[in-house]
């Protein structure tokens, strides 16, 4: 395998020691940073990634899922250096701006005006924040303030700050923080590969559905609502359901008086074929979080959707029944220019239907390509692709990860799955480079498997 360590005195080098010095690094467990020590990257381009000696990697996760149309893109620059002369950023209580009207405008006409008002957050969990508090502030104000739980879906991920977290379902994030968090309903995921014998995808919604409905039916008087990822859960390994649960679960929060939250911060901007995931089931949520791809990748920036009757639930001369959350950057003016350049792009690049072509090689070439490795439910749903590794041994994703490295790739798979996510810009070669490079990689982690398994069981 090639180095992809180079001389202690390059730049590269340089940066990875101070940053290990002064940087606390996200998602990662600071003693694993001697063994893999952050990538230093210089600059982007499309799909690439460059480091200070100019190697480059393939963005295969999209930085993760944030990035649409390759960075570095001359509209999204072209903007950006526009508004940055005009104005970058003005409190948004008390003041309004182009980029924020005009956004608020395009995603409700995108939406048919199911969902008028557009509240503005400032990450992703911020938005999911916003929407546990609007939902139930809502039914507090329609005299309804019993209604003060939550449901969500095992497998599922809102997001780590407390709120966010107590509707997340992933160990490795949760378990530490459990004695601050609020107590939510959890019911069974609509994964598809939870098939029993003559089940097929449509058949696991309506059981899993069937579950949310008993508990429904049971505790609706102090449900506020049910929060779900439409389509795939992917922080816990692109876990994908047929769009039958979504459409159920909207029926039953009809049936019940319960808010629907469709959270689609990393399926929405089209990531699963179509804008907004809701869509592929014919049915719009209560609320509707977006944030990752709205900017392009370039900034934070994150939005609550929401129908204009719960807006009008809160216009009252009673303060309390107002809408009172803030975030200083609520509204970002740079931000908002840069999602306004996004929506440009999906129509001027024709994106959806591009992608529709890009997806369909990118499987067919990875189907064909795995033929005979130990690899299982390999699946796809729009520009998402993902297969799980059978018998993956000891810090597969880690190993997985520093082997694409030297493939010029840029991943990291989720335990032992290993997905594909790449920005919309990539082209037919870079699809054929992509997958050849996946193989390459899976085959080379899969030499040494058996080695480091065997290993792991004499230290233990
Ligand atoms: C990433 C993500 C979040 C949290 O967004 P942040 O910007 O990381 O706070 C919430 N929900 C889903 C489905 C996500 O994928």
């Amino acid at each position: 395998m090639p180095s992809t360590t180079a001389s202690s005195s390059s730049p590269n080098t340089d940066l990875q020691q101070r940053s290990r010095r002064h940087v606390w690094h996200p998602c990662t467990q600071s003693i694993r940073l001697e063994a893999v020590p952050p990538l230093p990257i210089a600059r982007g381009e499309g799909v690439w990634l460059f480091d200070h000696e100019d190697r480059r990697y393939l963005d295969a996760t999209s930085s993760w899922w944030v990035n649409l149309f390759g960075h570095a893109h001359p509209a999204l620059n072209a903007a950006l250096k526009d508004q940055l002369d005009k104005l970058s950023h003005v409190m948004l209580a008390g003041c309004t701006h182009a980029p924020a009207v005009e956004l608020a405008e395009r995603l409700s006409a995108l939406t048919g005006h199911a969902l008028g008002h557009c509240f503005y957050a400032s990450d992703g969990a911020s938005a999911v924040e916003v929407a546990l508090k609007m939902s139930f502030h809502a039914w507090r104000n329609a005299g309804r303030g019993g209604k003060q739980r939550f449901v969500a879906l095992k497998q599922g991920y809102h997001g780590e700050t407390l709120g966010a977290l107590h509707v997340t379902d992933v160990p490795v994030f949760r378990d530490a923080y459990a004695p601050l968090l609020a107590n939510a309903h959890l019911v069974a995921s609509p994964d598809a590969r939870n098939a029993k014998p003559g089940e097929d995808a449509a058949a696991v919604a309506r059981r899993t559905a069937a579950e949310l409905e008993a508990l429904l039916a049971e505790q609706h008087d102090t449900i506020a609502a049910v929060i779900v990822e439409p389509l795939v859960q992917c922080a816990t390994g692109m876990a994908m359901h047929d769009p039958e649960y979504v459409r159920l679960v909207r029926a039953l929060c009809d049936r019940y008086q319960v808010h629907l939250i469709a959270d689609e911060i990393a399926v929405g901007c089209g990531r699963t074929g179509s804008f907004f995931a809701c869509e592929q089931a014919g049915i719009w949520p209560d609320f509707l979080c977006l944030s990752k791809g709205i900017s392009g990748g370039y900034l934070p920036l994150a939005l609550v959707m929401t129908r204009d009757a719960i807006y009008e639930g809160f216009v009252d001369d009673d303060v309390a029944r107002s809408f009172l959350h803030s975030h200083s950057y609520t509204g970002n003016a740079l931000a908002c220019r840069a999602a306004v350049a996004t929506l440009d792009l999906f129509k001027s690049e024709d994106a959806l239907q591009r992608n529709r072509s890009r997806a369909a090689r990118l499987l067919q070439r990875l189907h064909d390509g795995l033929e005979g490795q130990p690899v299982d439910h390999l699946r796809q749903r729009g520009m998402i692709t993902a297969l799980d590794v059978r018998e993956p041994g000891a810090r597969f994703a880690e190993r997985f990860h520093m082997a694409a490295r030297a493939q010029g790739l840029l991943m990291r798979p989720i335990g032992n799955t290993v997905y594909l996510m790449p920005p919309y810009a990539i082209n037919d070669g870079e699809v054929d480079q992509l997958v050849d490079s996946t193989l390459a990689t899976l085959k080379a982690v899969m030499a040494t498997s058996s080695k480091e398994g065997a290993r792991n069981v004499a230290l233990a």
